[in-house]
């Protein structure tokens, strides 16, 4: 029975991974409709040819990557689960420690330690290849540091949410979703408020705006929109990517809008302007309180399901899994196969949430900076720091964008321009 799901459970990823290939690779269209050929949105008019051929091929792979990655590891947690290396580990931190929560962080330890390792390749592959198209700037042993930050941060969080939850599995195995869902909140909230101040330090170097005049500009910007002045931040990246990128992060007191110094670098003043703008509408609509609102309900409902599907799971498949209850740590990689697939699924429920926040902060940067033009050309640069694709293919938009396609953006900074005659 084993050996037969191991070759089904092969057979199907290798399956998958070909249709997702032939899809992204020969199947899908990302052409520019002909009746906006030659004009802003027409990659041709702002890129040369080779690096429009490069954003065409770099953003294939990369999707590519998002797509197989994730089933990936459904895969490699299903083996974990069904070769017995789970129930082994859990006998493992059993034989040689005394207390349950030890026992529980050790388990996680060789989980977390195995994923790594086996995904390491994978993700140095990736980092290869941007490398080569001139996206990464980092040398190997910056980005070997940031995995091994990476690794320790995620580790600590794991650990601490699935010997919470372990715990509470065993004290309330009917109820336990609803308390931890509650005891979600106030950690949510507490990782959301230190993310700017202590965990993103640990990658990047964070320092007030140093162009002053700049920084003049921005804060009058700021002050028309009602923001407290002192929220604007510049981050060290050149010497990671050329990509630009800005955002806005954290709760409360923490909160901060971040830009690259790349994107400093490379926009002029004008262009900088609309991307704060379009970051101080994220600020001013409220869009974490909003996500944070929306993750809550989406962990509710996540936690709930995954109560079900495990029991059941282990009910009708427990001598496969070598599981009798949820109650073991040997069921996490269930646990975490089931969470990963229910979070792969709501993909296209929180981009398109995403994706209407992007759209608003974008119209709302329109007319506050009355500048299309300025949108247009940043939106530009982006595409062509980042090889990004103007038209995504659809999947690649439900499952992976967060943000309106840059054909989309630049489409409304011209209609903003038309019906404002500029
Ligand atoms: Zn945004």
């Amino acid at each position: 029975m084993r050996k037969k799901w191991f070759l089904a459970a092969i057979g199907l990823f290798l399956l998958y991974v070909f249709s997702i290939y032939i899809y992204l690779f020969h199947g899908a269209d990302t052409s520019i409709p002909d009746s906006l050929n030659g004009t802003s949105v027409d990659p041709k008019t702002f890129m040369d040819d080779e690096t429009l051929e490069n954003s065409e091929t770099y953003s294939k792979i990369r999707n590519f990557f998002f797509f197989i990655s994730t089933p990936l590891e459904w895969l490699f947690l299903g083996i974990v689960l069904v070769s017995g290396l789970s129930k082994r580990l859990d006998r493992w931190g059993r034989d040689s420690w005394k207390r349950q929560f030890v026992q529980t962080g050790a388990y996680v330890f060789w989980i977390s330690l195995l994923l790594f390792v086996v995904f390491l390749p994978l993700s140095y592959l990736r980092y290869k290849i941007s490398l080569s198209y001139g996206i990464s700037t980092q040398v190997f042993s910056s980005w070997m540091k940031d995995n091994l930050i990476e690794f320790w941060v995620d580790y600590a969080m794991t650990a601490i949410v699935v010997i919470v939850l372990y715990w509470l599995i065993r004290k309330s195995p009917k109820r336990w979703w609803l308390f931890g869902w509650l005891l979600s909140i106030p950690f949510t909230i507490f990782v959301m408020f230190i993310q700017p101040v202590v965990i993103d330090p640990l990658y990047n170097e964070f320092y007030p705006l140093q162009n002053k005049e700049l920084e003049e500009k921005i804060l009058t910007l700021a002050a028309k929109a009602d923001i407290p002045a002192d929220h604007v931040y510049e981050v060290n990246m050149s010497e990671k990517t050329n990509s630009l990128n800005a955002y806005v992060t954290g709760v409360g007191t923490n909160s901060r809008i971040v830009l690259w110094d790349t994107t400093l670098n490379s926009l002029d003043d004008d262009e900088i302007l609309f991307i704060m703008a379009h970051e101080m509408a994220h600020y001013v609509e409220k869009h974490i309180y909003l996500g944070i609102g929306g993750y809550l309900l989406l962990t509710l409902a996540g936690l709930w399901l995954t109560d079900k599907w495990m029991k059941r799971s282990i009910r009708k498949r427990g001598e496969l899994y070598q599981l009798e209850s949820m109650q073991e740590i040997a069921s996490l990689p269930l646990f975490l196969l089931i969470t990963s697939i229910l979070l792969f699924a709501a993909n296209p429920i929180t981009n398109y949430v995403s994706r209407v926040q992007e759209t608003r902060a974008d119209q709302y940067a329109l007319k506050m900076t009355d500048n299309p033009e300025a949108a247009i050309t940043s939106f530009q640069k982006l595409s062509e720091s980042g090889l990004s694709q103007m038209n995504p293919a659809l999947l690649v938009k439900l499952f992976r964008n967060s943000h309106p396609s840059m054909l989309e953006r630049i489409q409304l900074a011209k209609e903003y321009e038309e019906t404002h005659g500029k």
